[in-house]
């Protein structure tokens, strides 16, 4: 895979768990969310009540999942995490909603997945604690309604977009997820550091901040990836021109581009002139699926000011144009 997608794979789950901030206070950026979720979590602790459902959107490896656990271990609830793909039938979500405890914390990561049956479930439970269960088939088949305990769903999506309003509309609080500035990515890795037992310089922490995608996900990995280099060409220790070197191998730029960002880039303006061209074509012009370029890809290239989203397209701005080392049109105002 590549060094710097922001998707988790298996055994790098493992290896998250040890580095993920387990309290509120130990959660690094997000100042926004932060606060209103600490307001959310103290006035239901007060009350003595599961606080309302929480969605959570935003592009993969900013904290999604390390937010939900953080909710249950503030509330002192258990967690029980799931994930819209994960839950095929409404039966499948049913068995979860009927065995949950009181105040569990129920997490729904890509809830824009979940299957429409079941999202019409998922409905009534939020808002009412009740399933339906439906016994038999055609005109004989009846509801029966079953209570469940009182819960908090923690929902999140990549696209909240996707959404359909109902199941928005339900969610008492929405938390957006942004891109990590640089100076809250090197406290991430300052500290991932720490816990990781890696010798890092000021310098090394400034370029892996830099260089990161605005993720603590890449940030974490580029940090081992790194020290693997120090550890093997070097005497261990992370320094400024060590990372820069490392990262040049691991096909990261100067602005923290990998192959994919300049690809989207590079087709964008080398084979469709800068734009505007939809997403689809531009996702076939890369060999990528069109979500993994919008999620993945664009949100990064949009902060940057490299590429636009238009209502005719995506296009190249003069500064996409200058990433690659070429002259834009003169005719170009973006
Ligand atoms: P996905 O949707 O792909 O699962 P996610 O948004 O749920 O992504 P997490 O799994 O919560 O992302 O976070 C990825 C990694 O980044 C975790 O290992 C966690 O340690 C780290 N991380 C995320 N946010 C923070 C933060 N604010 N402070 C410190 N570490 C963080």
């Amino acid at each position: 895979g590549r060094v710097v997608s922001p998707l988790a794979d298996g055994e790098e789950r493992v290896i998250e768990g040890a580095l993920r901030p387990k309290r509120l206070d130990d959660f690094v950026g997000q100042p926004r969310v932060r606060e209103q979720l600490n307001l959310l979590l103290r006035s239901a602790l007060r009350r003595g009540r599961p606080p309302d459902h929480v969605l959570l959107s935003g592009p993969p490896g900013l904290g999604k999942t390390t937010i939900a656990m953080i909710i249950a271990a503030e509330l002192g609830a258990p967690l029980r995490p799931t994930s819209g793909p994960a839950i095929e039938r409404a039966g499948d979500l049913a068995a979860v909603l009927s065995t949950l405890q009181e105040g569990e914390v129920l997490f729904i990561d890509e809830i824009h997945r979940l299957a429409r049956p079941a999202e019409e479930m998922l409905y009534l439970a939020m808002e009412d604690f009740r399933v339906d269960i439906i016994v038999g088939k055609g005109p004989g088949a009846t509801a029966i309604p079953l209570d469940i305990a009182p819960f908090t769903l923690v929902g999140a999506t990549t696209r909240a977009g996707l959404l359909p309003a109902p199941l928005r509309d339900r969610f008492g609080f929405t938390g957006h997820l942004d891109l990590y500035q640089p100076e809250e990515l090197g406290v991430i890795v300052r500290r991932s550091a720490g816990l990781l037992g890696v010798k890092i310089e000021d310098g090394g922490v400034d370029e892996l901040a830099r260089r990161s995608r605005g993720t603590p996900r890449i940030a974490n990995r580029l940090l081992r990836r790194v020290r693997d280099y120090a550890e093997v060409r070097a005497d261990g220790v992370v320094t400024k021109e060590l990372t820069r070197t490392a990262l040049e191998l691991y096909e990261v730029d100067e602005l923290g581009l990998d192959r994919l960002d300049r690809a989207v880039l590079d087709a964008l303006i080398r084979r469709f002139g800068g734009g505007p061209v939809g997403l689809s074509t531009l996702a076939v012009a890369v060999g990528e699926e069109a979500e993994t370029v919008e999620v993945v890809a664009e949100p990064f290239l949009v902060r940057h000011g490299m590429l636009a989203r238009t209502p005719r397209g995506r296009v190249a701005t003069r500064a996409g144009w200058e990433h690659l080392g070429l002259t834009p049109p003169a005719s170009l105002d973006l």
